[in-house]
């Protein structure tokens, strides 16, 4: 069976900008996605960006999941906004955290990590949902240890969520590693690979350090040497990028979730290069 794609989405601030993200997703259509998702600012600062997103990139018939996190936000308002998915005819939601700005902790929150939003998922809406939760194959950056962080994951699909998606990575063996864990503690449900497509040096840099994703020595090098050609730097990142698909889907990836920043020209490169 070939692995399924989806792609992710942000939401963008103005009509104009919507109206440009639904001509990238005409484009990304022709791979035939499992589904759509639009991220969802922490402490509900893109909620209603997040909505309209949602309801215009689902016209086109394909699965659309919102993004939902849960810090920053009361019981009551994420209740709300659960229920409301579920009566727009929504069946898949991404359930996360969140980050606050630095500074806020988790002072408003009713609910302080992910599995206690899948848990009141389930509560409040039965088995309506799939649920996608976040996986990080290189830790996340706040966990205790890795062995607590995967045990952290575990405890999101025993609250009821259906699958994972990970924190985009470049080291493969890193999601190899991550998948063993998972069986030794009898975890079954899939995990599919973010893959975050290589297009400038500078904010890929400065976004892998601030999420803990590990951009190896030698890539960030070359891009380096690279970053005023870009031309070469889109090559480049291509070829990696191409490579790291193959490799997972070979390991036995069920599927590749891309991380698109809204465009459509990288992530299509990449899956025409796999053949999907
Ligand atoms: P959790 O699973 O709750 O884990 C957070 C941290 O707490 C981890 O270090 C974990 O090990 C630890 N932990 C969990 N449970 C416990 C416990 N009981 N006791 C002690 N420690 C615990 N952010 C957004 O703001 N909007 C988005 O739309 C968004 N989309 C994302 C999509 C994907 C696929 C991924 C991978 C990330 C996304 N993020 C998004 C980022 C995410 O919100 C951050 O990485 C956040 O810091 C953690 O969210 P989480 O759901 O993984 O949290």
């Amino acid at each position: 069976m070939k692995p399924k794609v989806s792609f992710e989405f942000f939401p963008p601030k103005t009509d104009e900008g919507l109206e440009k993200l639904i001509n990238v997703q005409q484009k990304l259509l022709k791979k035939n996605p499992e589904f759509f998702s639009v991220t969802y600012g922490a402490g509900g600062s893109t909620r209603d960006r997040t909505w309209t997103t949602v309801m215009k990139v689902r016209e086109a018939g394909i699965d659309t999941a919102p993004h939902l996190s849960c810090v920053g936000q009361s019981r009551e308002e994420l209740v709300e906004l659960i229920d409301k998915y579920k009566a727009a005819g929504i069946s898949r939601i991404v359930a996360l955290r969140g980050d606050l700005p630095s500074g806020m902790g988790h002072a408003r929150s009713e609910l302080r990590y992910a599995d206690d939003l899948v848990r009141l998922i389930r509560e409040v809406s039965g088995d309506h949902f799939h649920l996608e939760v976040a996986a990080y194959p290189e830790m996340h950056p706040q966990a205790r240890s890795f062995s607590d962080d995967i045990d952290h994951f575990k405890r999101k699909i025993d609250a009821g969520a259906n699958s994972g998606v990970t924190q985009y990575f470049y080291n493969a063996e890193a999601y190899g590693f991550f998948m063993e864990q998972l069986e030794k503690r009898g975890v079954t449900a899939p995990v599919v690979p973010g893959i975050m497509p290589i297009t400038n040096y500078a904010n890929l840099v400065r976004f892998s350090d601030s999420c803990g994703a590990d951009v190896p020595r030698w890539i960030r090098k070359r891009l380096e040497e690279l970053q005023h050609d870009e031309a070469s730097l889109k090559d480049f990142g291509e070829e990696v990028v191409t490579r790291l698909c193959e490799r997972l889907l070979a390991m036995g990836a069920p599927g590749l979730h891309f991380y698109t920043m809204n465009q459509a020209v990288a992530n299509l490169k990449v899956i025409d290069n796999l053949g999907l």
